[in-house]
């Protein structure tokens, strides 16, 4: 089982978690000015790499709170974790390494 340390909680066992698909997919400003396609993709089109893939994550069995997860498609890996609003790091940064729970 995977195991996904929740930046709040700490490290837990995936079942703990709800995954949320792809992080970073801004919803348009104004989505009356997009046209059907550009809406469509919006709404459907993702990423799906080989390798890296940046996702969104809950703690849904207990904190609730989301956050991104940096997860190597193909070996499962996490390679790097983050609170909801932080800059995702940069490929060569994403070593293999979970944070710290906060203390609060
Ligand atoms: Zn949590």
């Amino acid at each position: 089982m995977l195991q996904i340390t929740c930046p709040y909680c700490g490290p837990r066992d995936q079942d703990e978690f709800t995954f949320g698909g792809e992080a970073h997919i801004v919803r348009p400003l104004d989505p009356d000015s997009l046209s059907e396609r550009e809406w469509g993709d919006y709404l459907f089109m993702r990423e799906n790499p080989k390798g890296n893939h940046k996702e969104q994550w809950c703690h849904s069995a207990a904190c609730g709170k989301w956050f991104n997860v940096v997860r190597d498609t193909v070996t499962y890996e996490i390679k790097a974790i983050y609170k909801v609003g932080e800059q995702a790091p940069e490929e060569e940064t994403c070593k293999s390494h979970q944070p710290e729970p906060e203390n609060d």
